[in-house]
């Protein structure tokens, strides 16, 4: 490609919108471009990244014997309506309706879609397992769409969907799905950990999350240096010892104006914040809930809609009038103790053990202090209602945990039956027995990996690109396009790269070598060979992006090196 040809729309400065180094070079080099919040353009050097990371997830899916077809993203809403998803899913489905009043909804996944697809045409154990792909464009209407590809609106998706006739068969398919997955991440030459995952709306029990590790992610992980234990934070169960032998004091309500927070209560009982119980009231679907958890710990959301069984936009924190409704005092002085109003309260089971607690009085500006559980208030004991820490106990090995960040790209579920039942989607055992499908599910965020590579690959003048998804593999600069010498030189080259099938722009612009210099730095191309003074000796400079260590070459060494580098990443020229 000719980049006096191409549409390349790089900017200098910077655009306000983008927080992140990934989102600011990637707008940046004119490789996307956002239309509205959370949607973006793939511009033609970055749609080229996007295709290469789909021929690497298509490769890695076809070997694993998952079989590609193409599914519509409007999706009926009888479909959800089966599963309850339509409800479960709540605003972060976009709904449209047709002509006809009739209502649909652009995908944000296809389970219930590809369930019913196999749904009365595989009949036979005998035709199964069966594993089903797509690479599609899904939508959800996100609360926080940022970051660019990372968290939008629109984005691209591989998803695919096992089917097979026992739980047995299912861990399977799983596990061949894992391996899958190891090989794409690592091909796409990202650093990544998989972890335990919450299954949370999407069903069954098992899930695990490849990340892409990265400051800048959402993910937070907490993982054991000492065992293979790693899970998300909204998975991650917390484990700790409370050893409270106090022997149980009287209660004592406690004059304490306008004392609302942990840290000004630490400060007026002069106690650590463990000896306090934080009592936080929450609004789900209209009714109150209040959680009791220790004064230290924060409360895992996740956690509590599990426990709940409800999705998580069905939570919300109370406000101040249903605070006051339920416990008759303000917000920073509630407690489980003399609520005005019945009200589920949920207790973690830390909260149990521990002695002589202070609470709030539910009265504005008193606290009660010397509270133990069972003698003075009682509620749903709940095994673990917190969020991981560092430093918490490794739940398989003892050893103190330690927490890092990363990207999600990608996440694998055994769903079992939910699907399957709910749709009434069966096969005919070995006994002649009809039998719901056991499924299992699997997503590469295609755009989000994209991001997460310029993310792990990057300096402060632009991107680097691993060679296996850069837009091109070699960029030839022409330093001074008014010189017929280095004209030729660089077009021979170009057009002899070209004929074996390698990646090459041209930079044939008419621009200073300084702006060449800068926007060949930008975009990343990981091979770079300059045409410059020495165009009559046929000699030329070679580069690599990674390093930017120039070396003097003869045209006739260009090849060599350029396989050398091909090679090392298993890629044939
Ligand atoms: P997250 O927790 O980040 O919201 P998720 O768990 O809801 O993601 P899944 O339903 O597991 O996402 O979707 C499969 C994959 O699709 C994710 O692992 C991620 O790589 C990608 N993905 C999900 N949501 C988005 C989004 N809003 N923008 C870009 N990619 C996304
Ligand atoms: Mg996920």
């Amino acid at each position: 490609m000719r980049m006096s040809n191409l549409y390349m729309p790089t900017l200098r400065e910077t655009p306000a919108e983008a927080e992140i180094p990934s989102h600011k070079l990637l707008l940046r080099a004119g490789m996307i471009r956002k239309l509205v919040s959370g949607v973006y353009s793939y511009l033609p050097l970055g749609y080229r990244v996007i295709r290469k990371i789909e021929s690497i997830v298509r490769e890695e899916m076809d070997k694993a014997g998952a079989q590609e077809l193409l599914m519509s993203a409007i999706q009926p809403r009888e479909l959800w309506e089966a599963t309850g998803r339509w409800q479960d899913f709540g605003p972060e489905m976009f709904r449209l309706k047709d002509r006809h009043d009739r209502e649909f909804c652009l995908g944000p996944t296809h389970e219930e879609y590809f369930t019913s697809v196999v749904k009365g045409e595989v009949k036979s154990y005998k035709q199964l397992p069966l594993n089903l792909y797509q690479i599609q464009t899904k939508y959800r209407d996100e609360k926080r769409p940022r970051f660019g590809l990372m968290r939008s609106r629109e984005f691209i998706m591989k998803d695919a969907y096992s089917f097979d006739i026992d739980e047995e068969g299912m861990r399977k398919s799983y596990d061949i799905m894992w391996k899958a997955y190891d090989k794409v991440f690592t091909r796409l030459k990202l650093k990544y950990r998989v972890v335990l995952g919450d299954s949370g709306t999407m069903g069954g029990n098992v899930s695990h999350e490849f990340m892409a590790m990265s400051d800048v992610g959402e993910g937070v992980i907490a993982y054991c240096q000492h065992c293979d234990y790693a899970a998300t934070e909204e998975k991650a169960a917390v484990v700790y010892k409370v050893d409270d032998n106090q022997e149980e004091l009287p209660v004592e309500k406690v004059y304490t104006p306008g004392v609302t927070t942990i840290e000004a209560l630490e400060d007026f009982f002069n106690l650590d914040a463990s000896k306090f119980a934080k009592s936080l009231v929450y609004n789900v679907s209209g009714k109150p809930v209040i959680a009791v958890i220790p004064g230290d710990r924060e409360l895992n959301e996740t956690k509590l809609c599990n426990y709940l069984g409800v999705a998580e936009h069905e939570l919300e924190m109370a406000d101040e009038d249903l605070i006051m409704d339920i416990t008759g005092g303000n917000k920073g002085f509630t407690g489980p103790m003399n609520l005005k109003k019945e009200v589920r309260v949920l207790v973690d089971s830390r909260i149990t053990k521990m002695k002589n607690l202070v609470i709030g009085a539910n009265e504005t500006d008193y606290h009660i202090k010397n509270v133990n559980y069972g003698r003075d208030f009682t509620g749903e004991v709940v095994d673990d209602l917190l969020l991981v820490r560092e430093g918490d106990i490794c739940p398989e090995c003892g050893e103190a945990l330690e927490m890092d960040k990363g990207i999600e790209v990608g996440n694998i579920f055994q769903l079992g039956t939910k699907y399957s039942e709910s749709l009434n989607a069966t096969f005919l055992d070995e006994n002649g027995k009809e039998k719901p499908f056991v499924m299992g599910c699997y997503g590469i965020g295609v755009s989000r990996s994209m991001m997460a590579v310029v993310e792990q690959y990057h300096d402060e003048d632009g991107i680097i690109w691993p060679l296996v998804v850069a837009p091109y593999h070699v960029i030839v600069t022409i330093i001074n396009t008014k010189n017929q010498e280095q004209v030729e030189l660089g077009e021979k080259i170009y057009d002899e790269l070209n004929s074996l099938g390698i990646e090459v722009l041209l930079d044939d612009r008419n621009e200073s070598a300084g702006v060449k210099f800068k926007d060949r730095d930008l975009i990343g191309i990981p091979i770079r060979i300059t045409v410059g003074k020495k165009a009559n000796e046929a000699i030329v400079e070679y580069s690599l992006r990674k390093d930017r260590e120039k070396r003097e070459v003869h045209v006739d060494e260009i090849l060599p090196l350029i396989k050398e580098e091909f090679k090392k990443e298993n890629m044939v020229i």
